[in-house]
């Protein structure tokens, strides 16, 4: 027994040289196992992507995914067409992966970052823009000002830092009033939402939360103002009641954010099925009309904060529907 101990110790010792020398080497020849678990470990692939809107340098920056049954976000889809949609797709059945690309612009001498991510509020593959900005050379304090679309948890999940301060230390953050009022300042009946009772409670919760560390001198806005020369806030409210959408602008250049107009656009654009969590459908269907019609007329460069990373495409008008034309990868 002590024998054999006293072997692996040395194997182990012995590994442990090895890898410092070549620790590929050391996964080829010893352990292959090993070697994946620690790739998994050390390597995962970008998390932002740069380009830009005339002037304005522009870099989605991911805060990781959330997802979910994917009746949820398609909540009048028939059952057989939306399997068959989800498999043409080559996307599992049980299971949406929903992306969440936060925007930063730099515009004015400011960055600006565009929705918050959701932090860990709605699972743990969250939080990760704190990573992606460290990779940018950032730190929190860099930021000046963010503004969310809405306040739903996935939008403002990262305001609060996990000892209750302010995750970004300078930021002003920008919310739309309707929904302030409503989340933050009432207690808002959530029964419309598709989901079960426990986690309506968790979710009104991480708003409050989320928020609390910001409430103070929080700038609420109204859909339809500017907040700074070069990003305007469009109505587009149903999904919550005062959700925004956003248009970065610069000389001719254009870039609309959708918001939560749609979720996937699989399941949202390809095919139109209205998302559960849409608290008035009919109010949040005209918005989605409205603004995917312009984004096709106008062929505007798109960017959906739950679109596959890094979200960018543009609408494609057909005879009664839109497809989504994801924009060529830029190096
Ligand atoms: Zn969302």
């Amino acid at each position: 027994m002590h024998k054999q101990l006293l072997s692996i110790n040395r194997r182990k010792v012995m590994l442990s040289a090895v890898a410092g020398v070549s620790g590929l080497a050391l996964g080829r020849a010893f352990d292959a196992p090993v070697q994946a678990q620690s790739a998994a470990m050390s390597v995962s692939n970008a998390g932002n992507y740069h380009f830009r809107v005339g002037d304005i340098k522009a870099t989605v920056v991911s805060d990781g995914t959330i997802g979910g049954p994917p009746r949820i976000y398609a909540s009048d889809a028939p059952e057989l067409e939306l399997s068959e949609a989800l498999r043409q797709a080559f996307l599992p059945s049980d299971y949406l992966t929903l992306n969440l690309n936060t925007l930063l612009i730099e515009t004015g001498g400011r960055r600006i970052l565009l929705e918050a991510g959701a932090g860990q509020t709605m699972g743990l593959h969250g939080g990760k823009i704190f990573a992606n900005l460290t990779a940018l050379g950032l730190r929190p304090d860099d930021i000046d000002v963010i503004v969310v679309s809405h306040t739903h948890p996935d939008h403002v999940g990262n305001l609060r830092a996990a000892d209750g301060s302010k995750a970004f230390p300078r930021a002003t953050v920008f919310a739309p009033r309707a929904d302030w009022d409503f989340f933050v300042r009432g207690e808002p009946d959530l029964s419309y939402m598709p989901v079960p009772e426990d986690f309506r409670r968790r979710f009104g919760a991480a708003i409050k939360r989320s928020v609390e560390p910001i409430a103070k001198d929080v700038e609420l806005y109204e859909a339809g103002t500017e907040i700074v020369p070069g990003l305007t806030t469009l109505v587009a409210g149903g999904h919550t009641p005062g959700m925004a959408t956003f248009l970065v602008h610069s000389g001719d250049a254009q870039l609309l954010l959708t918001a939560d107009l749609a979720y996937h656009p699989v399941v949202n654009i390809d095919n139109a099925w209205l998302p559960g969590p849409d608290r008035d459908k009919e109010t949040a269907q005209a918005a989605r009309q409205r603004i995917f019609d312009r984004a096709a007329s106008e062929r505007m460069l798109v960017l959906g904060f739950h679109y596959p990373f890094p979200g960018l495409g543009r609408m494609l008008k057909l005879y009664h529907a839109y497809a989504w034309v994801p924009a060529q990868w830029q190096v």
